[in-house]
């Protein structure tokens, strides 16, 4: 785990044993407010201590970005008391799939015995919802794409954008959807934040965000294609394997040796959605 300051007030925690997944803490005159957890618990604890040490300050919240277990287990590091705040999607799915996951975590690995699952305390719908911690205030709204039950968390003192799997190296829609996905990054262009910490991988830079943007909009409709093409000529979907993600404009280093089956899964899932709608109608 490695760890970097967006801003005076903004630290990011980066894992680096699962795919560069982020979690992000802000310190606030009411105490500090956390983004989403690593996955393994010595990081979370890791985290949780320097927060304490460095801040000198209670905890304010915790924020949820989505259900995804890499981002949920490490909560349970941060005192018991406090809420844990999501959309209501992310809530539900948690209670729907939430201990069955951990458990089957926990079966074929021991580290994650001491986890205990944090489920959502406060929770909204749709819109604009704002958390308010003194001279910090937090604007949360849904990014759907990645997962359905995604949100942004918009900084709007330090105009910094924590978007969650809605922005990540690799776009991935194989649980989600594509068109969804891409009209969520069209968004982000639009309200052209300072800054954007993406769920994994670095942080996005002032002036590097519209052509990062693009450069995932433009994968994701290659993905698109590539899958269609197979489609047409009456492939079978394994011939997905020889698609190099290059060939979509990406690299394989930003979430290490997993990327290419995280492709390979985004294509399928796309086949899978344009056969079905192919043979449908
Ligand atoms: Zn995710």
């Amino acid at each position: 785990m490695y760890w970097e300051r967006v801003s005076e007030e903004i630290f990011l925690f980066t894992s680096d044993r699962y795919a560069l997944v982020n979690s992000i803490a802000v310190l606030t005159d009411r105490g500090t407010v956390v983004i989403d957890a690593l996955p393994f618990p010595d990081e979370a604890r890791q985290i949780a201590r320097f927060l304490e040490i460095r801040s000198g300050m209670d905890f304010y919240a915790l924020l949820l970005t989505h259900h995804h277990m890499d981002h949920v287990y490490g909560l349970y590091a941060f005192p018991e008391q406090l809420d844990v705040i999501s959309s209501e999607l992310c809530r539900q799915r948690l209670l729907e799939i939430g201990e069955t996951s951990l458990a089957e975590a926990q079966e074929s690995d021991p580290t994650f015995d001491e986890v205990t699952l944090r489920i959502p305390s406060i929770t909204f719908e749709d819109g604009d919802f704002f958390v308010g911690a003194g001279n910090k205030t937090f604007k949360l709204f849904p990014m759907p794409g990645h997962t359905n039950d995604n949100i942004g968390v918009f900084i709007e003192e330090d105009e910094v954008l924590i978007t969650g799997d809605a922005v990540m190296a690799i776009p991935i829609v194989a649980d989600g959807d594509l068109d969804g996905q891409i009209e969520t990054l069209e968004f982000v262009k639009v309200m052209e934040p300072d800054t954007v910490v993406q769920g994994h991988g670095e942080v996005i830079l002032r002036g590097e965000v519209k052509v990062v943007m693009d450069q995932y909009i433009h994968y994701l409709e290659c993905v698109r294609r590539e899958a269609a093409a197979v489609l047409k000529k009456g492939r079978d979907r394994k011939e997905l394997w020889e698609v190099p993600l290059e060939k979509c404009g990406l690299e394989r280093v930003p979430l290490g040796i997993a990327s290419h089956q995280l492709h390979v899964a985004n294509l399928m899932s796309v086949f899978d959605k344009l056969k079905a709608e192919r043979d449908a109608g």
